[in-house]
């Protein structure tokens, strides 16, 4: 079961691996948007282990509300608040759990997709993070421990993201190009793929 310590490190790890893929990030927005999501969700991840410094919160939820409100005030552009978004309907749906079980990381990730299509918009298909996180979720529900459903939603989000190379975008800046945008991996469904990637490889 994941405690408040556990989803800290998992954000950690998090942390680590949106900064070592900065770089990977940057290249893939530039090639179909501005060129910022690295540099954004780096800035908004180092500003999230810096509070985490400060004391680990509480609960499971508090340590989910820190990480949504860091996210919101540092990310920027149309991640900042579609992760935003995410982390804090997760928070609210697990509300003052000391652990989280199985059900309660699948109900995590179901509010987290929940709040990232209500704020978005997006669907599946439409070249945006929704299709690394919805195959995610849809993964989870079916495993029965924490490590299992994080691993199986890392590998769904890996095959999701990836699928988006093909696509045409439909929504967000990259949905400018038109058909120009088939062709490249969605920054933001990779980015998706690897922080939930780091939660399956952490020691939750
Ligand atoms: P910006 O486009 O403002 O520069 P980022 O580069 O940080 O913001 O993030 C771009 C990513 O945000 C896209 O790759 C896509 O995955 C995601 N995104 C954009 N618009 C939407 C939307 N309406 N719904 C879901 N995800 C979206
Ligand atoms: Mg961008
Ligand atoms: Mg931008």
């Amino acid at each position: 079961a994941c405690t408040a310590e556990s989803v800290a490190d998992a954000v950690r790890a998090a942390a680590a691996v949106v900064a070592s893929h900065r770089d990977e990030l940057v290249a893939l927005d530039r090639a179909i948007g501005d060129g910022d999501h690295g540099e954004n969700l780096n800035r908004g991840f180092t500003a999230v282990v810096a509070a985490l410094d400060e004391g680990t919160p509480d609960t499971p939820a508090a340590v989910l509300k820190l990480v949504a409100s860091t996210l919101i005030s540092k990310v920027g552009g149309a991640a900042g608040p579609l992760y935003g978004t995410a982390f804090l309907r997760a928070s609210a749906v697990v509300k003052d759990a000391a652990e989280l079980g199985p059900a309660e990381v699948v109900a995590a990730l179901e509010a987290a997709l929940g709040g990232v299509v209500a704020r978005g918009k997006a669907e599946v298909g439409d070249k945006t993070m929704v299709d690394a996180l919805s195959p995610a979720v849809e993964a989870a529900r079916s495993a029965d421990s924490v490590s299992e459903l994080l691993t199986a939603a890392a590998e769904a989000a890996r095959a999701g993201a990836e699928s988006t190379e093909p696509l045409v975008a439909r929504k967000g800046r990259a949905s400018y190009l038109g058909e120009r945008s088939a062709g490249h991996v969605d920054p933001g469904a990779r980015s998706t793929a690897l922080i939930l990637g780091s939660f399956a490889a952490g020691p939750v």
